[in-house]
């Protein structure tokens, strides 16, 4: 089971710890439900709960996850859906001021210096992974992925990508969170 299968599960259904077995796979206790705190915002996050009262991560590594939104920094919690727009890399560059030499690096660490990550470079474009607010993405059809343990997208096909493949023009999910339920209509 996937990991996002494995929170889904989770989330909808209640499990119980099993005493003095809470400690998460990355080493520390955990409970399930904890706010997490990065970047300035918090969210509560319940993490999942495998047979042996178990969970990849706890809380505080969850928060050292989080990672700034490439365009408006806010931050991009575990869980949440991602947009994954393209940028000249030139323009950036400019606006930003970097030096050649410094955007090279960046690209090559695949991360900004406020931690944004850079998810792909191609023919003079970067591809930054932002977030899913409504002031950031155009449309829930721009999603493309959630943003996963240890700081990666699990990347599906977006709304567009969908439509666009299936020639039909639009497309339909009854959970914008959940991919599966995506279709083309
Ligand atoms: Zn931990
Ligand atoms: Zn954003």
């Amino acid at each position: 089971m996937s990991f996002r299968n494995l929170l889904r599960k989770v989330f909808c259904k209640s499990q119980e710890i099993v005493p003095g077995k809470s400690i998460a796979g990355c080493g520390h206790k955990f409970i399930k439900q904890k706010e997490v705190t990065a970047l300035g915002g918090t969210i509560t996050t319940e993490v999942p709960v495998d047979g042996n009262g178990s969970t990849p991560y706890c809380h505080s590594c969850l928060e050292k996850m989080v990672a700034p939104c490439a365009w408006c920094f806010e931050p991009i919690f575990i869980g949440s859906p991602v947009t994954l727009y393209m940028i000249k890399e030139e323009e950036f560059k400019n606006k930003y001021g970097f030096s050649g030499q410094e955007m090279e690096q960046y690209k090559k660490d695949g991360e900004l210096p406020d931690g944004s990550i850079i998810y792909a470079t191609t023919n003079g474009y970067l591809q930054l992974v932002g977030c899913g607010r409504t002031t950031c993405a155009d449309t829930g059809a721009d999603y493309c992925g959630i943003w996963m343990p240890p700081g990666k997208i699990e990347r599906f096909t977006s709304l567009l990508e969908v439509a666009v493949q299936s020639k039909t023009g639009s497309a339909a999910a009854s959970d914008l969170t959940d991919p599966e339920t995506f279709k083309a209509i």
